[in-house]
């Protein structure tokens, strides 16, 4: 990629002729892909002969976001220019800056630009809000050019451009300067060159009023394809743009300072005169001082020492060929939505437990959000007795967006409310490790720009975005896993080399009751073996074990389901990260395996052996203690789960007759799967219909029902126990579930265990 050139102007101004013509020069050496930003989507039609393709966000609005096709998008015209539109709503509905944002966002999913040498983005001038703004946002338009004609409107509008870019830039050279599209007024000349003195900037090319442009547009081509003059004007405009190019930073005039250049444009037209004779002062003595963007308000009032970084590690951080694009499989597959992306990712980023959370949102959302944490939290502790210690109070604070904020931009407040967040320090007097800025809906929806905060990253403390914007971007995984991938490509340092004998653990369900006391188990065994863990990805994590993710030598996998498998893709991917096959292991079996398994990878296998000995005879004793009261006894299963070998070996191993398996259809998983020799025999159904659970039930007559829900079909005799979704980790997760058989089937509790009170606060209530 050589160029992205934003071409602003006015609407009417003629800069999709300019952009039309300028790309049909341009591609006469090299790649180029023209991008129309205008709701009015006419902006190739030179290009392609007049035709009218489908815009973006007519796909968009006829397609689910699994379905989304370039080739249906993506026009090749005049010498194989790709051309696109942004499209927009009917006139006087819906938001056609909105519309921009949404659009982007596709074209990032596509990673498009890439493929070419220059992009042209043709946009909409008229600068109304933060939608128009995006194609000069740092990550798309490195070129600028305003395209103006000598009206006050359109230098108005130009004026308006360089203010946006000013909000963006600050100091930051990206202009290139002014294309002076003739409209023949009188005094023209006069005004756009007063602007462009005023403003500091060349006028980069003047087009002169030609019938030519009249003629090529009724044969929907650019000139430049007639070969008409002045399409040679277009072929030097092409030439410079790919040499050097003097860039400069916008400086935007107030208002008033505006009307009275340009209004009064006759009266400064006779003082340059009078200056040109050496009479009189120089017009660029009156012009007054540059307006003073946010984003130098930000940065003055900056403490000493806190200064904005230039070395900010986000602004560093490596290209990445991931794009996580849409990854929930809930969007993906069109199922029922969980909460909104917002949710999710301020879920996930509490579990970094040094680092401050701001939430760019209205009070409402960043109230609920807190709460749904927080009360996880609570039921964690009150009724297992398990603390949680970044749910109990997470670390979060809120811009408050109001109504003000929704029509003016809320990225001032935003920069305050991180300025301040940098600035905070916890009981202990410490700073926080890492500032992580997670965006709403009401953010999203008016184009507010949370990169901006990346402006206050330190080495010390840097600044993580993560533009969730609650629905608009997904549902709550898609927010989980926007924080995964985003934490990671924003703080991970891929330098860092693996250690010897270190591990990561990815992905473990920190809502789980046994979270914890799993880890803690999976620590035991790797501590035996000489292990150490450098960083849970992401549970009670702290900001430097996430920047030094890649110095552990082999990354466990909490669950291998769906987003565990997503994960881990995407550290395979982008940081060549090492894998151990096996999730956390459930059940003697899987646990001797797992052991094998990491004991063979670090040359620790004695260590191993020793680790399943020891438990093995436990397991036997154990087992045979539990055979005087289950053998011969019917076991069926109605569940979601799809790995269940944990229980099922302990069951034959204690004698029990396995009747029937019944599997539901269960989207996070990819079928049921055993290894079990026994399960030769075993009826197991998979995509089992629930309806039919009760006759099966009444009919196959077991002693327990083993399934996720309590069962009215069950009543009676049948003791029905409960599957976790997530059982503990271990050697003895089967044994301990069918040991709790033994005492739940005894003394008369049979059938009516669970209103046994002192039961169920032992065995369900932890
Ligand atoms: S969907 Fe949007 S408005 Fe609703 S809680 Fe999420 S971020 Fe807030």
């Amino acid at each position: 990629m050589k160029r992205e050139i934003a071409v602003y102007g006015k609407g009417g101004i003629g800069k999709s002729t300019i952009s039309a013509n300028l790309s049909a020069a341009l591609a006469a050496k090299e790649r180029v892909l023209q991008i129309g930003c205008d709701p009015k989507h006419d902006s190739t039609r030179l290009l392609t002969g007049g035709r009218r393709m489908t815009t973006i966000l007519d796909h968009i609005r006829d397609t689910g976001p699994a379905d989304h096709r370039l080739e249906d998008i993506l026009c090749v015209g005049y010498r194989e220019i790709g051309c696109m539109e942004a499209g927009g709503p009917k006139p006087g509905v819906g938001c056609a800056g909105r519309g921009i944002i949404t659009a982007f966002e596709l074209l990032d999913k596509f990673q498009l630009k890439q493929q070419y040498d220059y992009v042209v983005y043709d946009v909409l001038g008229d600068v109304v809000c933060g939608g128009f703004a995006v194609p000069i946002r740092r990550e798309y338009a490195d070129t600028i050019f305003l395209v103006t004609s000598g009206e006050f409107m359109s230098l108005y509008a130009a004026n308006n451009i360089l203010r946006g870019i000013r909000n963006y830039d600050g100091e930051q050279a990206r202009v290139a300067g002014i294309i002076f599209n003739s409209r023949n007024l009188a005094d023209e000349s006069v005004k756009v060159e007063a602007f462009a003195e005023a403003v500091r900037l060349p006028i980069f090319a003047r087009i002169p009023r030609s019938e030519a442009f009249a003629k090529a547009e009724k044969a929907g081509k650019t000139i430049v394809q007639m070969g008409e003059a002045p399409a040679q004007l277009f072929e030097e405009i092409a030439e410079r743009i790919r040499g050097e190019l003097a860039l400069y930073p916008a400086r935007p005039l107030t208002d008033e300072a505006l009307e009275e250049l340009i209004l009064g444009a006759r009266e400064q037209a006779h003082v340059r005169k009078q200056a040109q004779a050496g009479a009189a002062e120089t017009p660029a003595e009156k012009i007054p001082a540059p307006e003073l963007s946010p984003t130098e308000l930000s940065s003055a009032e900056l403490p000493a020492g806190e200064a904005p970084s230039e070395d900010a590690p986000a602004e560093d951080a490596p290209a990445f060929a991931y794009d996580p694009g849409v990854l929930s499989k809930n969007l993906i597959r069109s199922e029922p939505l969980h909460g909104c992306a917002f949710n999710g990712a301020m879920s996930m980023a509490v579990h970094l437990r040094d680092a401050v959370i701001v939430a760019h949102a209205p009070r409402s959302c960043a109230y609920l959000s807190w709460q749904t944490i927080s009360s996880t939290g609570r039921r964690a502790l009150f009724e297992r007795g398990v603390l949680m210690p970044s749910s109990l109070m997470p670390n979060i604070t809120a811009t408050d967006m109001d109504e003000s904020d929704m029509v003016f931009g809320g990225t001032e407040r935003l920069l305050e409310a991180v300025r301040k967040a940098a600035g905070q320090t916890d009981a202990a007097g410490r700073k926080p490790k890492a500032i992580i800025v997670i965006s709403s809906c009401p953010a999203g929806i008016i184009g507010d720009d949370i990169d901006q905060a990346k402006a206050f990253s330190t080495p010390d403390c840097p600044v993580v975005t993560i533009k969730a914007d609650g629905n608009l971007a997904g549902d709550y995984l898609q927010g989980m896993l926007m924080t995964y991938t985003q934490l990671a490509k924003q703080l991970v340092d891929p330098q860092i080399k693996p250690q010897p004998d270190t591990v990561n653990i990815v992905f473990e369900k920190v809502v789980a009751k046994n979270t914890e006391t799993n880890y803690q188990i999976v620590r035991e065994f790797l501590g035996r073996m000489g292990l150490r863990v450098n960083c849970r990805f992401l549970c009670d994590t702290g900001v430097d074990e996430v920047k030094n993710f890649c110095s552990a030598s082999l990354n466990l996998l909490g669950y291998r389901d769906y987003t565990g498998k997503i994960l881990e893709e995407f550290f395979e991917t982008n940081y060549g990260c090492r894998f151990f096959e096996r999730q956390l292991p459930v059940g003697f079996e899987e646990t001797a395996q797992w052991l094998r398994g990491i004991g063979a990878f670090f040359g620790r296998e004695h260590e191993a052996e020793a680790l399943i000995t020891e438990h093995e005879t436990e397991y036997h004793r154990r087992a045979e203690a539990v055979r005087k009261d289950l053998a011969g006894k019917r076991l069926m299963v109605v569940t979601f789960n799809h790995q269940l070998d944990w229980v099922l070996s302990a069951a034959l191993d204690a004698g029990m007759e396995i009747v029937k398996i019944c599997v539901f259809n269960f989207s996070q998983d990819e079928g049921f799967r055993t290894l079990l020799p026994q399960a030769e025999g075993i009826e197991i159904e998979e995509n089992y219909d629930p309806d039919k659970a009760p006759e099966e039930i009444r009919r196959l007559a077991p002693d327990i029902l083993l399934t996720n829900y309590e069962s009215d079909a069950a009543a009676g005799d049948i003791l029905v126990d409960t599957i976790p979704m997530c059982p503990d980790v271990g050697f003895f997760s089967g044994l301990e579930m069918i040991e709790r058989w033994t005492r739940l089937t005894g003394a008369g509790r049979k059938g009516s265990w669970h209103k046994d009170r002192a039961l169920v606060e032992k065995y369900f209530a932890r």
